[in-house]
């Protein structure tokens, strides 16, 4: 058998069950975090919070986000901010969505399923994720609000929820170790999270559609939203490149629910981040131009 070597592996995929992990408290979160534009990670129904005291062992290592409701089939999990995937974890089961999971409890050192995201000096982990709906890996550049996963039950874990974890750690994440752990977590709320974020994303997908037509001078990127919807007026419709640069900015929509943006044209494919943000929500489309 060979070994991968340091740094060639885009994902850990085990289901055995590793040591738990040990994590600190941090006292202050690290300056850069405020020069970082942060959005929320889910929807759900209930919450449990951070606990720990600085200079100890934490007691709950991140925020717990409960969805229960057992009409809702998938609730997505977005990165909370731009970064870089440095650690994906799969392969551990889950026995139900909505109770105790009987299956491989530590797997993943009891954070099942997880996804390890860095953002300049701090990192979040997504945790407990419905087996095999990890949609990213080791490398990708992430944009804010980009989809990983699904919310699951996997690993240790009682009802469908995700653990959000924010955290530092000195060394390098080993992208083909086991599970690990960060070196100090730090209680989430204390981001500061953009006003206008609370995803739903039924509602998102249902509602907004975004289309893109070619003519031969410029790629144009329709946007349509129904005159009336549950999502509040729009605020802005905002398209971005894969780096996060902003290209174009629309503010209102005519009175059909149309907007209208153009890109200059680029032979060859292109990734653009469609933003559209509402007196309600923000969510991100991608669009392969
Ligand atoms: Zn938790």
């Amino acid at each position: 058998m060979t070994l991968p070597l340091f740094g060639q592996c885009d994902k850990v995929v085990s289901s055995v069950e590793d040591p738990g992990p040990a994590q600190m408290t941090g006292s202050e979160l690290p300056a850069d975090v405020k020069d970082i534009d942060w959005f929320f990670p889910a929807n759900y129904t209930r919450l449990v919070s951070f606990s720990g005291t600085p200079g100890n062992k934490a007691s709950h290592e991140g925020v717990d986000y409960v969805h229960d409701d057992t009409t809702k089939e998938r609730v997505y999990i977005h990165t909370v901010a731009v970064g870089e995937v440095v650690y994906v974890r799969e392969g551990c089961p889950e026995s139900s969505q909505f109770k105790h999971n009987n299956y491989n409890r530590e797997c993943g050192a009891g954070w099942g399923n997880h996804v390890v995201v860095k953002h300049g000096s701090v990192l979040t982990r997504y945790a407990h994720l419905k087996k095999n709906s990890i949609v990213v890996k080791v490398g990708d550049q992430l944009y804010a609000e980009q989809i990983v996963g699904e919310m699951g039950n996997s690993g240790r874990s009682e009802v469908r929820h995700l653990h959000f974890e924010l955290g530092t750690k000195r060394d390098m994440f080993d992208p083909c170790g086991m599970s690990q752990n960060f070196d100090y977590v730090y209680n989430p709320n204390k981001l500061n999270y953009n006003q206008r974020t609370g995803i739903d994303d039924e509602l998102a997908e249902d509602t907004a559609k975004v289309v893109v037509y070619n003519d031969p001078h410029h790629e144009i990127i329709k946007v349509k939203m129904p005159t009336s919807h549950s999502l509040g007026q729009i605020i802005s419709i905002e398209l971005y490149d894969a780096s996060g640069r902003k290209l174009e900015e629309l503010n209102k929509l005519d009175s059909n629910g149309y907007g209208e943006l153009q890109i200059p044209y680029s032979s060859g494919s292109q990734l653009i981040i469609c933003r559209i943000i509402t007196e309600k929500i923000s969510f991100s489309k991608k669009i392969v131009s």
